[in-house]
């Protein structure tokens, strides 16, 4: 049985890397690569995510 506390998860939508730098194909003026940081919508950008421990045993 698993003890219906809060668990934390690592989130499923970002794999744990809740930032990701996106190059954007063009450099700035002093040469580095131009990049966006994506956050996670998920997560928000925590990598993790709390869920409840029996809410796999929601059913519909
Ligand atoms: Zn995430």
């Amino acid at each position: 049985m698993m003890p219906q506390t809060l668990t934390t998860r690592v989130c499923s939508h970002c794999d744990g890397f809740p930032v990701a730098h996106i190059t954007t194909g063009s450099r700035t003026p002093d040469g580095q690569r131009d990049t966006l940081a994506a956050t996670c919508p998920a997560c928000k950008g925590t990598g993790t995510r709390a869920t409840p421990a029996n809410l796999t045993h929601a059913g519909k």
